[in-house]
């Protein structure tokens, strides 16, 4: 229910039994579970001006999506529309949109509504989150789904603020600039950077490729949908359930090789050497770009064009040694080997803030205990949603539900199962509460020490997945089906119960 509402102004203080931060997949899928199970009275407060979370913020050209749409969307809302196997950033805001009309979530949302901090209130067994313009929500129900890849990260290279030109990162692409007959750098060759290169190339008079450290980069398996597929599965909706199962299918057993046994990455490597053979004829620019950590302990990248791209005459890939970029002018970038690249504009493509993500303003729980402070560099969860001393608080792709293989999504929903099983339990037996026990807490958390010391990710190569002390915080080590399984049903025994 919704109180106090301030005549002809937002209210200036809404009671709601769940708040949900962010409208990403992980919010808005969370909000729909709600409304399935009747439970009407819950908010979405979103900090942007529209509803959706990565796939909003994210349309630099080229944008999509590197797995599969089939199985990159909710399990239960099955779409007939996509044009592509892999779906461009833009029809997946679509489908977002499409989810929200649907669910009719809309009178849910709250925009322009920046959460600051959120706090417990033990008393009262309920949260209070402060928005950046002073409205007040109290919730029953925490639910935090603000995306680890939320927060665009510049690297702190000397003189960055001096430049002259234009610049942007990729999550904040300037489509106002024209990059037509302009000398440009795209600093970064991770994900944004592969998919944004193909798409751009051909427009700069110039373009200098910042390459720190090579990504392995393999085929993508991407096609058209054509219209009279689509209109099949628009006929047959059980068929889409079938490729959603097919692609799942292809995609869980890589988990393996990820998790398991480093060495059964090994094929893979030979493959993606294969491509680079393939696609690139300059064994110079061949030696350049091949990686020199095991395929896997970064993120894997997909893409046909990109290794074309960068053979065009006006593309230059500056790396290695001499390459690093020591100074930032303010007409340019300087490298190691003195050499000076005049620019008139820079792309920072060069990842996300990740670790301040998971917690991106003051949560503070029982005792004053505030939660970023708690984590330090280590932010740790129970199932990677649950922290002691944070009662009713669940974090959506919390620690370590990170993934190298397969949908997120399928994590998203995962978690929002077990949450509103949480829920139910508490609605059940009457209880106010829940804050899972801080020693189930610890022994989970070890055993998944333990178990990702011997992944891939472990095999050396400072991926942004791993802290500064080599702790993986952020991708699950197992399957999604293992994650599912975990998830299955909600274990009270973990917690202890606050009337
Ligand atoms: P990223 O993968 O973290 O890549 C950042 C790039 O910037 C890396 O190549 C990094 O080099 C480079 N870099 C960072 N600091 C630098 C510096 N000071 N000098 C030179 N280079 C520097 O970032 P992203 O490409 O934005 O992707 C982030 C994540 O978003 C991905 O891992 C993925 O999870 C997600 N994503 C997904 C999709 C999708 O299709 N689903 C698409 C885009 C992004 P080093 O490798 O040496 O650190």
């Amino acid at each position: 229910m919704t109180t106090a509402h301030a005549p002809s102004h937002a209210p200036t203080e809404e009671h709601v039994e769940v708040l949900i931060i962010g409208s990403g997949f992980g919010g808005l899928g969370a909000a729909i579970a709600l409304k399935n199970a009747g439970i009407h009275d819950f908010v979405i407060a979103e900090r942007a001006n529209e509803v959706g979370g990565t796939w909003r913020d994210n349309r630099y050209p080229g944008a999509a999506c590197d797995v599969q749409s089939f199985l990159y969307s909710y399990s239960f809302e099955q779409w007939p529309y996509w044009k592509r196997m892999f779906a461009s950033a833009e029809q997946i805001f679509e489908y977002t949109l499409h989810c929200v009309d649907k669910y009719a979530l809309r009178p849910h949302v709250r925009l322009q509504t920046e959460i600051t901090s959120a706090r417990w209130d033990d008393s009262e067994r309920q949260w209070t989150a402060i928005a950046h313009d002073g409205r007040r929500f109290r919730a029953r129900q925490l639910i935090v789904g603000t995306g680890g890849l939320s927060r665009p990260r510049l690297p702190e290279i000397p003189g960055i603020e001096r430049f002259k030109g234009e610049s942007f990162h990729t999550a904040r692409w300037n489509h106002d600039y024209d990059l037509q007959g302009k000398r440009v750098a795209i600093v970064g060759t991770g994900a944004s950077a592969i998919q944004i290169i193909p798409a751009i190339a051909e427009l700069p008079q110039q373009l200098s490729v910042f390459q720190r450290t090579p990504a392995w980069v393999i085929h993508k398996p991407d096609r058209d949908v054509s219209e009279r597929e689509q209109a099949i599965y628009q006929r047959f909706p059980r068929l889409l359930h079938a490729q959603r199962l097919r692609i799942m299918a292809q995609l869980e057993p890589r988990s393996a090789a990820f998790g398991v046994e480093p060495r059964l990455m090994i094929p893979f490597e030979a493959m993606a050497k294969r491509w680079i053979r393939q696609q690139v004829t300059d064994p110079k620019l061949r030696e350049k770009l091949i990686p020199t950590y095991r395929i896997g302990c970064k993120r894997i990248l997909m893409s046909n064009e990109y290794y074309p791209a960068l053979q065009r005459p006006n593309v230059d890939v500056i790396t290695g040694k001499d390459g690093a970029i020591v100074e930032i002018t303010e007409t340019g970038i300087r490298t190691a080997d003195g050499r000076h690249t005049e620019l008139d504009a820079i792309i920072w493509a060069t990842g996300f803030q990740e670790a301040d993500a998971l917690a991106p303003f003051p949560i503070y729980g029982q005792d004053g205990r505030e939660l970023s402070a708690d984590w330090g560099t280590s932010p740790e969860a129970y199932k990677g949603t649950c922290v002691h001393g944070y009662p009713n608080l669940y974090l959506l792709v919390g620690p370590n539900t990170g993934l190298g293989h397969s949908s997120m999504i399928i994590m998203i929903e995962a978690q929002i199962r077990y949450l509103m099983q949480a829920l139910a339990h508490q609605q059940a037996t009457g209880v106010r509460a829940l804050d899972v026990n801080a020693d189930v807490q610890a022994r989970y958390n070890a055993r998944l020490m333990k178990r990702l010391d011997r992944t891939v990710w472990a095999t050396g190569c400072n991926a942004w997945y791993t802290n500064a002390e080599g702790r993986n915080t952020t991708l699950w080590p197992g399957s999604t089906t293992e994650f599912e399984w975990m998830m299955r049903s909600f274990d009270p025994d973990a917690y202890t119960v606050l009337r």
